[in-house]
């Protein structure tokens, strides 16, 4: 029998909702990629109800604990004392999601003695020290595609509503103002404008190609070049280095997975040498821009704005930064975990669960770390 620790985020603080704003969400069964939407045996929660919170429980009590399994669920993750701590070193898997991550360090690993998988509900291992994890054998694993149109969608509103100033229009409008010119003296179309990628992966490539109806023209930076039938299809530009495309550039998408090779990659210098007015918008993870450089290049008129949905670390501290910093569109780590992205990456955890718990290999596409080594999607996307 397995002890599964899963971490989740806090209830909402009106208290865990009893009736939803619609009744479903649509059934995605096939990704752009062609890749398949999760399919475990069985599920026990409706979609489109909340399962990310502690209550929901990822709609996995039912499955784990009639099969004789222990499943503890927490969101107290933070210091020696947490409920996580607590219950780590017992644990044969830990379950957790980048919006509210367990951060398993080095030093916990240490201590997770019995630990075999750790998996993500959700994209985006990073939160999981996988020098460690290589080095104490536990198999890592996320979800796969299960939420990357939910960000695609979050940094397209994000990038629109940037450019066209929507966000202090809205709160001049709901405070009483009328004061058009307040409102439009930072507001441009986006047609025409050059918008970079950094990384055309699923999340990247997807919000190049919901982008191009917008008639702009579009550039990527990435480890692999795309085939060109895709760059001839949506108009691409591809870019050696990410110095070069950002030049050329009057808003950067970052949709990269943090690792050393990405990490403070937007720093003081690559933030001076972008066009003056430039805008960011960063769903990937807030570690690739430098936190007080990003600040400083917004109060100097460097940047424009800067908008996103990833922190570091998580939970926010109340008095970080990016909360109060001019221009900025920020929202907490939320655009992975719609109600619709739920659905999903609830059902690919328990479908990796079934296949661990029964000793059937999972998908190659969802393994970030196995058998000692970055393996499946974690060999094509993050280093060590
Ligand atoms: P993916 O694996 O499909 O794509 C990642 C791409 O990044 C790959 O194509 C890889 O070649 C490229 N890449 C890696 N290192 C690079 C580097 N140094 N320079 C340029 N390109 C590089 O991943 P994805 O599904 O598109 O997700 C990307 C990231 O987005 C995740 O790792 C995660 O951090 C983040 N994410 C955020 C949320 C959210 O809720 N905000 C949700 C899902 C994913």
């Amino acid at each position: 029998m397995a002890k599964i620790l899963c971490v989740l985020y806090p209830d909402p603080e009106s208290g865990f909702p009893k009736t939803y704003a619609r009744d479903n969400v649509p059934t995605i069964t096939r990704y752009e990629n062609g890749q398949t939407a999760p399919n475990p045996k069985a599920i026990d929660f409706i979609p489109g109800h909340l399962v990310g919170s502690v209550t929901g429980e990822l709609g996995l009590r039912k499955f784990l604990e009639s099969a004789g399994h222990r499943f503890v669920v927490t969101s107290d993750k933070d210091g020696e004392e947490s409920v996580f701590d607590r219950e780590l070193p017992d644990a044969d898997v830990v379950i957790s999601q980048p919006f509210w991550p367990a951060y398993l360090t080095a030093a916990r690993l240490a201590k997770a003695k019995k630990l075999r998988l750790a998996l993500t509900a959700g994209i985006g291992s990073d939160h999981i020290d996988l020098e460690a994890a290589i080095k104490h054998g536990v198999t890592v694993a996320e979800v796969t595609g299960s939420n990357s149109i939910s960000v695609a969608e979050h940094a397209v509103m994000m990038i629109l509503s940037l450019v066209r100033n929507y966000l202090p229009s809205h709160e001049r409008a709901k405070s009483g103002g009328w004061n058009i010119a307040d409102c439009v003296s930072r507001s441009y179309d986006l047609e025409g404008m050059h918008v970079g990628t950094v990384a055309a992966g699923r999340i990247g490539l997807a919000v190049m190609r919901r982008l191009k109806p917008f008639d702009v023209r579009l550039h990527y930076f990435q480890r692999h070049r795309l085939p060109k039938a895709v760059e001839d299809e949506l108009g691409l530009s591809f870019h050696y280095e990410v110095e070069h495309m950002v030049k050329v550039c009057d808003i950067v998408t970052i949709n990269a997975p943090l690792h050393p090779g990405t990490i403070n990659m937007f720093d003081e210098k690559l933030l001076s040498s972008m066009k003056r007015g430039s805008y960011i918008v960063d769903t990937a993870r807030a570690q690739i821009c430098g936190r007080d450089a990003i600040v400083r290049a917004l109060e100097d008129g460097r940047l424009a704005g800067y908008a996103g949905d990833v922190w570091y670390p998580q939970p926010a501290p109340k008095d970080h930064p990016w909360r109060k910093m001019p221009y900025n569109g920020m929202t907490p780590h939320m655009s992975g975990t719609s109600l619709s992205a739920q659905a999903r990456y609830a059902a690919g955890t328990r479908e990796i669960l079934e296949c661990w718990l029964e000793g059937r290999p999972m998908r190659e596409e969802y393994v970030i770390v196995d058998g000692s080594k970055l393996a499946g999607t974690g060999a094509m996307a993050y280093t060590i």
